[in-house]
């Protein structure tokens, strides 16, 4: 074959190669790893079709086994074909491990909604070129290198996106970086293991041992690792994360409830009584809204909830804390607020609701306020806090409903 690879690559390689041959002199053993991919990939299978039978409609798990089985039967086929290349088996082989690799990190991104409309055709489009670029190789150019190579590119490419989308998205957790940087590991040796099967000189085989083949078998049985460990504990990690929500969060607006509320304004408290700095309670409740629900149905009162909640929320700073505290009433904490702030605050509220346009009953929604600002002191505690509060918004609603009161802070 023609030597296209530039030769100082070449002299680059050739040094890694016997700079690290004595260092990595592991000879990993290929049948023995083939049959342990293999076994890893089939064994997971097994292992999670019995967490699937209780997530049937886990459409990500279900990708996600189906991906593994396809993965583990190219390795068996691989193994099976013992060193003897027929081309059935090859091109069987191969293709079956596209195609397995392409729905593994579909699975992948999917879980971490990295896997949009484009990602789908991306992927589709990429699994299907692959299979065909590869028969084109091993019908034209049925060489062990070039076949190595090819294989190597479109592993490259399948992995290039989850790569970038683990590292860069938004908010990746410690475990999608992680994965991330291991997926960078596998491309950085595969594309020195392409290289070398590229250039004639390296004599890069399937069965030829050195560092090439060790480095390769150990990518290959990264690969495995990642998709095992790293679907599961992205898995976990993001039933974690909506258990957190379902226990923290309200079901119906989406603030906090009041439970993690309180929480929160107990460690408040004790925070700004240690500071001695000023903080707000707000309390306000919907008026009549027992008419919006007879009137319009229940079903309406809710999206009227969620409508109010939205908006008063889109009003708060960062380090404010919002719940409902049950049925229409919801409860405001404003750390670091002084009674003026709090006051302006209070009317932006009042007012911000008498423009919620509630579409489904064509009308806009009132509030009544109740407001407290104290410097707590050791002794300060949110039940009297909270009553003196609750009395303000009482009086809100005997001065007639969409005002606010305010109580002096005497002794809570
Ligand atoms: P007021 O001006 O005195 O507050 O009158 P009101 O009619 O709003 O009276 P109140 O605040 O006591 O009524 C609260 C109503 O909220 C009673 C209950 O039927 C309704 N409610 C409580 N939770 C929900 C909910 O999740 N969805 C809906 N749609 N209604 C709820
Ligand atoms: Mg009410």
């Amino acid at each position: 074959m023609k030597n296209n690879v530039p030769s100082c690559i070449i002299e680059l390689l050739r040094k890694f190669q016997h700079k690290l041959v004595p260092s990595v002199s592991l000879l990993l053993d290929m049948k023995t790893v083939l049959v342990l991919i293999a076994l890893g990939h089939l064994f997971s299978v097994i292992l999670i079709s019995a967490y699937w039978r209780t997530h049937k409609k886990d459409r990500i798990l279900s990708l996600f086994l189906v991906a593994k089985f396809t993965q583990g039967m190219a390795w068996l086929l691989i193994f099976l074909r013992s060193g003897i290349p027929d081309i059935l088996t090859i091109l069987l082989s191969n293709s079956l491990l596209f195609i397995g690799t392409s729905l593994e990190t579909a699975a992948m991104l999917k879980m971490q909604q990295g896997f949009d409309r484009s990602a789908k055709w991306l992927y589709i489009t990429l699994t299907v070129a692959a299979i065909m670029g590869f028969h084109i190789v091993v019908l034209f150019y049925n060489q062990e290198n070039i076949r190595i190579a090819a294989a190597s590119i479109v592993m490259i490419l399948f992995m290039i996106f989850p790569a970038y989308f683990m590292i860069r998205s938004k908010h990746p957790s410690y475990i999608m970086k992680i994965i991330g940087m291991l997926y960078v590991w596998v491309i950085i040796s595969l594309i020195g293991r392409t290289i070398a099967a590229l250039s004639s000189d390296m004599q890069i085989g399937m069965y030829t041992p050195g560092i090439f083949q060790t480095l390769t078998l150990l990518s290959l049985f990264l690969i495995m690792f990642i998709g095992n460990i790293g679907f599961v504990l992205l898995l976990k990690e993001q039933v974690d994360t909506e258990l957190v929500r379902l226990a923290n969060y309200d079901d119906l607006t989406g603030v906090l409830n009041r439970r993690t509320f309180e929480e929160i304004s107990r460690r408040m408290i004790a925070q700004h009584a240690a500071k001695r700095e000023p903080l707000s309670l707000v309390l306000f409740d919907i008026d009549h809204f027992k008419q919006i629900n007879d009137t319009y149905g229940h079903h309406i009162g809710d999206s009227a909830l969620q409508q109010l909640a939205k908006h008063i929320g889109s009003l708060l700073r960062k380090e404010d804390s919002f719940s409902r505290y049950g049925g229409d009433e919801f409860a405001i904490l404003l750390p670091r607020t002084d009674e003026d702030e709090a006051d302006r605050l209070v009317e932006v509220f009042r007012q911000t609701t008498m423009q919620v346009f509630v579409l489904e009953m064509e009308g806009t929604l009132s509030i009544s306020l109740g407001v407290v600002t104290l410097i707590p002191t050791e002794q300060s505690n949110l039940e009297s806090i909270y009553k003196h509060c609750d009395t303000a918004m009482y009086a809100a609603k005997n001065n007639g409903r969409n005002a606010a009161s305010r109580i002096q802070a005497a002794a809570m």
